[in-house]
């Protein structure tokens, strides 16, 4: 196994090496070592609480904004507010700064791209950082409808009083259609596409592999378990992305990722 391991390493190293348009698609195993649990990782305290196939659906959000609010202020801003970039953030800003990464596609919502100092993020389901109007569009900040909360529940918009609602794609909209534009665009005119931290099973995540293969570009995969997509992948990579991403990005020719 450590021989198989060291070969598919020195493998996905050759192949980073010699790419020129690299793009990643991340999903929530990235923001893992960050302290975020993806949903089937989430604790169960929590969900015994809220019910995880419906707290994220918009007709619950619509039904009764009280619950989501509560979940917001117990689980996610808990979570969101302390956490930080882990290597594997700060090894793809660090290569998208040398030169070596064209951007990143994310099913994030928890903003540490940007935190980790990475520019050109194509967030596919919203960043829950961002708090909006609903009636009038005002931005809130995070840290200040955290405060709100803390006095009434829904939280008002500050400017006009209506309901607030995070910049997130929930279960039952439809995603950005110019988010989904430019990950198509970025995809077609990479030639290796890494896709980390992602089951990869729903739309559109599920749909990208296949597009970057289709097109020509090789395909890299890092995630802990298996996915549909090993047997199409040019390497698969079975490990943690805080570990194996700052190797590739030296790969890469960046000196200091992390
Ligand atoms: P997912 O379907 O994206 O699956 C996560 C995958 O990451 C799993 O296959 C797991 O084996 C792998 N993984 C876990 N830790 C890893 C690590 N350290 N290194 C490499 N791989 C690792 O995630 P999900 O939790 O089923 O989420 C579904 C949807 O909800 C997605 O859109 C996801 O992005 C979103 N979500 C986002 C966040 C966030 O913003 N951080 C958190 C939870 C869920």
């Amino acid at each position: 196994m450590v021989g198989e391991w060291a070969e598919r390493l020195a493998r996905a190293e050759e192949i980073v090496a010699r790419a020129r348009q690299i793009v990643a698609f991340t999903g929530a195993g990235i923001s893992s070592e960050s302290g975020i649990p993806t949903y089937r990782d989430t604790n169960d305290a929590i969900w015994e609480k809220y019910d995880s196939e419906t707290i994220a659906e918009i007709s619950h959000f619509r039904r009764d904004p009280r619950n989501f609010w509560r979940f917001f202020q117990e689980a996610r801003y808990v979570a969101m507010s302390q956490a930080e970039p882990n290597p594997g953030h700060r090894a793809l800003a660090a290569m998208e700064r040398a030169g070596r990464l064209h951007s990143v596609i994310t099913q994030n919502i928890d903003g540490l791209h940007q935190q980790a100092g990475s520019q050109r993020v194509i967030e596919l389901h919203g960043n829950t950082r961002r708090i909006l109007c609903l009636e009038c569009g005002e931005r809130h900040a995070f840290e200040e409808v955290y405060e709100i909360l803390q006095l009434r529940n829904p939280p008002p918009c500050r400017a006009c009083g209506g309901m607030l609602k995070p910049d997130v794609v929930f279960f039952g909209e439809p995603l950005p259609a110019a988010a989904l534009m430019e990950a198509g665009q970025a995809i077609a005119d990479c030639d290796l596409l890494i896709a980390i931290g992602s089951s990869l099973v729903v739309y559109p995540a599920a749909a990208l592999p296949e597009q970057a293969k289709r097109q020509g570009a090789d395909l890299m995969l890092v995630n802990l378990t298996p996915t549909a997509y090993d047997s199409i992948a040019d390497v698969v990579l079975p490990a943690s992305a805080g570990e194996v991403l700052p190797a590739l990005a030296r790969a890469a020719g960046v000196a200091d990722p992390i």
